[in-house]
């Protein structure tokens, strides 16, 4: 197999697209997409489309899913000292923003940096109450309200983690945004490498919008594609940590086969098609529960009902400016991405009533 393009993993991760800025990075895919044999549409929601059909026009659509947004911020206020004050898009882990860099998109695409202000230890005292987004001063270094309007800051802008891309050693990576970068960058791996293939179904890569306030662009994506069958490619956190190899999700070990989540549970034989991919293609693959959805959620619910699995990434700090995750890892989803997509209309062979 050809080296993973991690240029174009970097180029990913660092662009910014939080829920419903999104158009940014659709831009750069479109141009990613141009180089292939498919036909690119979008819907009324920002939904990216990416088509390559079968000779066969009666053929099975499957689509392969994965969400262009990253956890962010938005900007809700300016307080009279100049900080900026937000409300969160996603979830983020609000003990670990203090020191964290950040920074804002205004409106003619000019970027400013900033950081998220962390009080000195020694001004604190007492203990600390739980805190909430909107106690959050994000700091630009403007010194008035008055001075971060005259700088271009307006309610409704966007906030990103500002984090570089830096691979850690032969293997592991640092970046922000591989929360679904994963998804989007192997899409474009897997359309390159079947791109000069005549496949035997309609093939459509999707890339949605607001999945991390709620899974929105799934659903009018899938009325819009109306698969037959869909596979979702999500990251999902480690508990490696923990150092127990009981815990589900490890670096290195692999994708994840998700079999339940809160909102989703495992379709069965899909299920036993991905690992028998897994199988196949040689590679590991983890069990994983997870405590939170994906776009599969939504898309299982649309039209007709739609047979849709999961295949995850694992990656640490998820939903933080340092997710650290493994290139093994993402060799091993490509592998066993390109190996079910041999053998997947063999899901339609055998029908349950
Ligand atoms: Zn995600």
């Amino acid at each position: 197999m050809k080296q993973l393009d991690l240029k174009l993993l970097k180029q990913l991760t660092q662009l910014d697209a939080v829920s419903s800025f999104e158009n940014h990075l659709a831009k750069f895919l479109i141009t990613e997409y141009q180089k292939y044999h498919v036909t690119i549409k979008k819907d009324n929601l920002g939904n990216l489309f990416a088509y390559k059909y079968s000779l066969n026009p009666q053929a099975k659509t499957i689509m392969i899913a994965s969400h262009m947004d990253e956890v962010g911020f938005m900007v809700v206020s300016i307080d009279q000292g100049g900080f900026i004050h937000v409300k969160d898009l996603g979830s983020h882990n609000l003990s670990s923003l203090p020191g964290t860099l950040v920074r804002m998109t205004l409106k003619n695409q000019k970027v400013l940096h900033g950081t998220i202000l962390a009080p000195a230890p020694h001004l604190k005292s007492g203990p600390a109450n739980e805190p909430k987004i909107g106690d959050f001063q994000f700091d630009f270094g403007f010194t008035s309200k008055e001075d971060a309007i005259k700088n271009g800051v307006t309610m409704g802008l966007m906030l990103t983690y500002d984090a570089p891309f830096q691979v850690l050693n032969q293997h592991r990576i640092i970046s922000k945004a591989i929360d679904d970068r994963y998804g989007v960058f192997m899409g474009l791996e897997l359309l390159k490498t079947v791109d000069k293939q005549d496949l035997p179904y309609h093939l459509v890569i999707v890339n949605t919008v607001e999945e991390e306030v709620g899974a929105r662009g799934a659903i009018t994506a899938t009325h819009f594609v109306k698969p037959d069958l869909a596979i979702v490619l999500d990251a999902s956190p480690t508990r490696d940590h923990l150092l127990d190899e009981l815990e589900m999700g490890h670096l290195g070990k692999g994708p994840l086969v998700r079999f339940l989540d809160p909102k989703q549970i495992l379709n069965k034989r899909l299920m036993d098609l991905q690992i028998r991919a897994c199988t196949l293609a040689k590679v590991p693959f983890q069990f994983y529960q997870s405590m939170g959805g994906t776009d599969a959620s939504e898309i299982q619910k649309v039209y007709q009902g739609v047979p849709v699995l999961v295949h995850g990434l694992p990656a640490r700090s998820l939903h933080s400016a340092t997710s650290v995750y493994d290139i093994n890892d993402l060799e091993a989803a490509k592998k066993s991405l390109l190996m079910l997509l041999k053998i997947v209309l063999e899901y339609f062979e055998d029908e349950e009533i």
